[in-house]
């Protein structure tokens, strides 16, 4: 049988001589086809880089035509190497040109050769090229020539990386990890943002990747092992989870995987094939990244995570090098890049140094993307293999608004972007003009603006937008974003920070919103068919009121002596307010008998979002102290339309005649029992919507920082009488026309109303 002359060591150690030759990059790719080809016996040996636009050219050869060098190209996932570069798998063949993906280029005369093997060109899970022997022979490659040659092909990833081979690329065409990328992910948080890459918690660089000595090397990698494991297993036993930043589940799979013996089986046989122990994690690594990136199950991509978790601190311990980016060194204007992050880790950074953030992960509702919100951070989430495809320092666009980034941007695009964060900034100019103008329409009607918050870093935009206090205070995003439950005290600390820092203005405190889409990572989670109409916020706390109860007395002691309004979530019947209520006057009853004063006003309302409750609007609007009006589930609920399933999420319209005499009806209610009414969901920051409700007669909106400015334009520029008549019209006589909103942008361009 034939087999590798002299054994990987062997090659590996020639290898390291041609890498370390002051020779043109060129000349060092020759060396190696050659290289390669002789140690394994193979007639041929060729390089194909990937190109920017997912073809791959021919690089260097030994064996084929050499004039085909720079001039042969396989278009993507053409002939056996396309196949190889978009499965990101090896494939050896006996008979290749049996193969059906077989495609046959004359002008590399490869005709003659019956065997073929190709192996994928890796780097942190993505393909830069593809690296193959052939032989004229028909023969069965061995596991390990296979293996010499993965191995092989992850040496020639970091010379590609390294941008040795920037200058042979065919006129016009750019490789690996210099080609600009435009990624599409999905918008977590709005606003654009321009600056360049910062890895969070980033791959270890690995600069030794061929070992001196493979025994030492195999010794070096079990220490590591033994080291990661007691790591894990300390702190399991510690319980000091919370500490760590990790979750306990996740520590639990870490273990699993650390005892994994496929894994470690695996990192040992390529330290036996000459690498140093971190290349050999590191491409063990890449591997499994590159089969695991194109599996769909969600449950296997997030084992990747985990995988890659480890790998990292194996990594770490190997290499001695600490982990992230030290605060101080931040770049003034940061692009922060992550798989996947958690809320406490992005407080850490400083925020005026931040300009957006891209993550792997991260869906519209994770935590993230809610601190992301908060803090005003442009951010776009789930963008497939981002931190294989970003490098610290690359130039990166990060478009929040329309849940894409670009990654090194060419010249045009990014001065198109550069236009459109001028125009933002110079609408924001406008808006802080109006700052100091009331919030009048132009005949004179005043409306009330506050907005919505969850956190105390979001109490600062009462004064930046000037609104007048805070509508809905979320007070589950306290709880999300901690590690554990927070405390009561936590909870009333909290509480008191944010009616200290909004000064005299009114706040909503909403009791938890828990359950549908909102989970908490330290509470069991139950399993239910429809999670949005199952078990959740006001239906948790009356049935084990126990967290409800500590929560009100929280507000209540926080509210002592002062005025505080406390919301209901997700009330359905008037009887649940009432219910809820009772439970609230209880714990009231018992703070005065331990001597803690009592609010000086307290005002206790109802979320209107579940549509049961528009049939018992008398009832609920008298004895409630104030509504609020929760659009976003009002209108899931009424249009049976999941708000967060993308395919039928905006296949309703709020501005329909039957969503718009919903609303009305509300509002009449309310204004005929004397109740105070807000809306709080979505619809009242958009300009169009909100200008709808003005007409249907609502005169307070509680919405996003962002919203305000361009609320307030509006506002300002509208006739609330004339629109009011007109939408009466409207509504009564709709000619067969359902949907409102071409009837009501008509009105706004017509009146010149700003929307
Ligand atoms: C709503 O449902 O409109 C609302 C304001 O509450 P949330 O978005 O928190 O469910
Ligand atoms: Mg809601």
């Amino acid at each position: 049988m034939r087999g590798a002359l002299g054994g990987p060591g062997v090659l590996l150690r020639r290898l390291r001589e041609v890498m370390a030759a002051s020779i043109s990059p060129q000349e060092r790719l020759d060396r190696l086809v050659v290289l390669i080809a002789g140690n394994l016996v193979a007639e041929v040996c060729s390089v194909y880089v990937l190109r920017e636009d997912g073809s791959l050219e021919l690089y260097a050869t030994e064996g084929l035509n050499r004039e085909a060098v720079h001039l042969t190209t396989m278009r993507a996932g053409e002939g056996l190497v396309g196949l190889i570069a978009s499965e990101a798998e090896a494939l050896a063949l006996s008979d290749a040109q049996a193969h059906p993906a077989f495609s046959y280029r004359p002008e590399t005369g490869e005709e003659v050769y019956r065997s073929f093997l190709g192996v994928p060109i890796l780097r942190g899970g993505a393909v830069m090229g593809v690296l193959v022997i052939q032989n004229r022979a028909s023969r069965i490659y061995s596991e390990e020539e296979i293996e010499t040659l993965q191995t092989t092909a992850m040496i020639m990833a970091e010379m590609i990386a390294a941008g040795g081979l920037k200058s042979l690329a065919a006129p016009g065409a750019s490789i690996g990890l210099d080609r600009p990328i435009h990624g599409v992910g999905v918008s977590l948080a709005d606003g654009v943002g321009l600056g360049h890459a910062v890895m969070h918690e980033p791959r270890v660089a690995i600069s030794n990747l061929i070992a001196e000595n493979p025994a030492a090397e195999v010794t070096r990698l079990e220490a590591a092992i033994g080291e990661m494991r007691a790591s894990i297993d300390e702190l399991i036993e510690r319980g000091d989870v919370a500490h760590t930043g990790e979750h306990r589940d996740v520590l639990e799979t870490f273990r699993m995987f650390a005892h994994d013996q496929g894994w470690l089986r695996r990192m040992r046989e390529v330290v036996l094939t000459g690498l140093t122990a971190e290349a050999a994690v590191e491409r063990v690594q890449s591997d499994t990244r590159a089969k695991m990136l194109r599996q769909t199950d969600p449950y296997l991509r997030e084992r990747l995570h985990d995988l890659d978790d480890l790998a990292n601190r194996l990594l770490r311990t190997l290499t001695g090098k600490a982990n992230g980016v030290a605060r101080e060194d931040l770049p003034e204007n940061a692009i922060l890049v992550a798989r996947s992050m958690g809320p406490a880790a992005l407080l850490d950074y400083d925020r005026s140094r931040l300009r957006g953030l891209l993550l792997e992960e991260g869906g519209p509702t994770s935590h993230i993307a809610i601190v992301a919100r908060a803090l005003g951070i442009p951010a776009v989430g789930e963008v497939v293999n981002a931190t294989a495809l970003v490098q610290a320092g690359d130039a990166i666009i990060v478009d929040g608004q329309a849940g894409e980034v670009q990654i090194r941007p060419q010249p045009d695009v990014e001065n198109a972007y550069k236009d459109k964060a001028r125009l933002r900034a110079r609408k924001q100019k406008q808006y802080e003009k109006l700052k100091e103008m009331p919030a009048v329409t132009r005949d004179g009607l005043g409306i009330t603006l506050q907005i919505n918050a969850g956190l105390i870093v979001d109490m600062p935009n009462i004064t930046a937008t000037a609104a007048s206090g805070i509508g809905l205070f979320r007070t589950e995003l306290q709880f999300m974003v901690a590690q554990h439950m927070p405390t009561t005290a936590e909870q009333q600390a909290l509480y008191a920070a944010v009616l200290d820092a909004a000064e005299h203005r009114p706040v909503t405190f909403r009791t938890l919103d828990i359950g549908g889409d909102k989970v908490l990572p330290y509470m069991e989670r139950i399993e239910e068919e429809n999670p949005a109409l199952g078990w959740r916020a006001i239906r948790i706390g009356l049935d084990k009121p126990r967290l409800l109860r500590a929560q009100l007395r929280a507000m209540l002691r926080a509210g002592a002596g002062r005025d505080l309004k406390i919301m209901l979530p997700m009330v359905a019947t008037t009887e649940e307010f009432r219910r809820a209520r009772m439970i609230l006057h209880r714990e009231q009853a018992m703070l005065e008998k331990q001597g803690v004063a009592p609010p000086r006003d307290l005002r206790v309302g109802v979320m209107v979002e579940v549509p049961s409750l528009l049939f018992e609007l008398p009832e609920i609007a008298r004895e409630a102290d104030f509504l609020s009006i929760g659009t976003n589930d009002l209108m899931q609920f009424l249009f049976a339309a999941d708000r967060e399933n993308k395919r039928v999420a905006d296949r309703f319209d709020p501005l329909s005649v039957g969503a718009l005499r919903a609303l009305r009806s509300i509002v009449d209610a309310a204004s005929e029992a004397r109740c105070p009414v807000t809306v709080c969901g979505e619809m009242g920051g958009k300009p169009l919507e909100t200008m709808a409700l003005i007409g249907l007669g609502y005169r307070a909106f509680s919405m996003s920082a962002a919203s305000v400015g361009p609320v307030k334009a509006m506002l300002r520029g509208l006739d609330a009488g004339k629109l009011r008549e007109r939408l009466e019209w409207m509504l009564a006589s709709p000619e067969g026309a359902v949907n409102l909103r071409p009837q009501l942008a008509a009105f706004a361009s017509e009146f010149k109303v700003p929307v």
